[in-house]
Order: C-alpha cells, then sequence, then structure tokens
C-alpha cells in the first residue's frame, strides 16, 4: 500500500482514503522528498486484470483489461483541478483501485493535471505497460511504477490469477519493452513474499529481471496487510538482507 511519506508503492488504494462527490477519491496530501504529493483513485471500484489472493481491495469482480467508460468525468475534472489548487499538490500519484489504465479518459486525466504544471506518477502493476495504447498514455507521465511479485509461471497463475492467456514471461517483456523506449522515471517496486520468493534462487532471477527491466529506481517492499502478514510476511532480518542485496546490484 501507499502510505504517506513512505517509500512503499504497492498496488491498491485504501488506507486513508476520503469519499467525494465526484467519481475520484483522495487520500490527504502528504510530503515526500519535500514535495506535496495528491493521491487520486480514478476508478469507481476495483477493476484489474489480476485478482491477486493478497489484494487489499478485495477480489476481482471486474476483471478487465480493456478500457471502461465511467461518467462524472466532467465534475471530476474540476474537483481534481479544485483540489490541485486547494492542497498546492507539487506532484499529482494516480494510485487506483486496481489498474488505472483500463480507465478510457486516463490519458486526458494526465493531460488535465500536466496542464497545470504538475509531474504525474502513475502505478501500473505494469502488464500492460507493454502494449501500443497503453504505452502511449504511460509515456505522458514523469514516473511510471511497475511492480513484480511471483516469480514461477506457476505460482503466478495460481497466487495472482491474472486474465486468461497472461504469462509471467510476457509479464516481464512487457516492463522491459516499456522501459526500452520510456522517457521519464521508471520506478520497480518488488513485493518479497513469504515462501514464493524469499529463497536463494528466487533473488536471483529476481536481480536478473531487475537487470533486464533497468529500471531508475528499485523499491523492496513486503507484505504488510495485516490480513495477510502473518502467512506471506518475512522477518526484519531476512527483508533487510534481500533489500540490502537487491538494492545493491
Ligand atoms: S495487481 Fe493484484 S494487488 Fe494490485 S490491484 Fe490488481 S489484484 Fe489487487
Amino acid at each position: 500500500m501507499s502510505e504517506s511519506g513512505q517509500d512503499c508503492l504497492s498496488h491498491g488504494y485504501t488506507k486513508g482514503e476520503k469519499k467525494v462527490m465526484s467519481g475520484f477519491s483522495y487520500k490527504d496530501i502528504y510530503m515526500e522528498d519535500g514535495r506535496r504529493v495528491l493521491e487520486i483513485n480514478v476508478l469507481p471500484e476495483k477493476y484489474c486484470n489480476f485478482d491477486c489472493i493478497f489484494c487489499p481491495i478485495g477480489r476481482s469482480k471486474n476483471k478487465v483489461d480493456t478500457k471502461m467508460s465511467f461518467d462524472e468525468i466532467d465534475s471530476s475534472l474540476i474537483e481534481l483541478g479544485n483540489r490541485i489548487e486547494s492542497t498546492k499538490a507539487e506532484l499529482v500519484f494516480i494510485n487506483s483501485k486496481g489498474e488505472a489504465l483500463v480507465n478510457d479518459k486516463i490519458g486526458d486525466i494526465i493531460d488535465f493535471i500536466k496542464d497545470k504544471g504538475l509531474p504525474v506518477r502513475l502505478l501500473s502493476n505494469g502488464y500492460l505497460l507493454g502494449r501500443d495504447e497503453y504505452m502511449k498514455i504511460a509515456n505522458k507521465c514523469d514516473e511510471v511504477v511497475g511492480e513484480i511479485k511471483i516469480i514461477t509461471e506457476e505460482g503466478f497463475q495460481k497466487v495472482q490469477r491474472p486474465i486468461e492467456g497472461y504469462t509471467l514471461a510476457e509479464y516481464i517483456s512487457n516492463m522491459v519493452s516499456f522501459n526500452k523506449q520510456y522517457k521519464g522515471k521508471f520506478i520497480f517496486e518488488i513485493t518479497i513474499i513469504k515462501g514464493y520468493n524469499d529463497d536463494e534462487e528466487s533473488i536471483e532471477k529476481i536481480k536478473n529481471i531487475i537487470k533486464a527491466i533497468s529500471p531508475d529506481k528499485i523499491i523492496v517492499a513486503r507484505m504488510e496487510d495485516e490480513k495477510f502478514k502473518k502467512k506471506l510476511g518475512i522477518n526484519d532480518e531476512r527483508f533487510e538482507e534481500i533489500s540490502s542485496t537487491l538494492l545493491n546490484i
């Protein structure tokens, strides 16, 4: 989960969420590296191309990877403009209830923020970044966050339950292709999960994935959600060890 000021951007959007009259929802403004960050969710409910068993938002009723149309875009943009002004935001972070790229107005939303002179960070699980139409949209952003969690094909299918036909190999190659042509800052978040990717062999594999993607910044995270922490969380010592290995490639 993204939390105020914390260097962890895992997918999802629940903590501290504020409901507003428009179709978007916001977190309280917070500081990050001296910048005022406005975090926004642009989906009315969860829409994702994965259905991870540990998703903090719950099950994916709407498992989609095509563009969806939602109401109230005009009033939502007015509200967003007001928020930007009243909070004196310096960066807008699009962190939605699922995959923000499936909102068919996401390009307009990014343009709207950029027209206000603000940089945009977009969180995606990363799978769609290799597809032309989504790549073009993500290219508008100053920062894009992609993620990886399960790193075996079988585990990816079983635990992250993506749309049929998705593969882990394609997931990784999509992020590789995206970052090869992306001019902005690509942030790659790796979540270490007990029993799935915390052994030495997995860490070696993750190192190779990092090398292939070549991100500008790496974030190593672990399961923090109370519901899953006991079963899937790793201890401080192992976390420190893995973090220092991965951050020092
Ligand atoms: S990628 Fe997984 S954890 Fe993230 S929103 Fe989708 S289902 Fe939830």
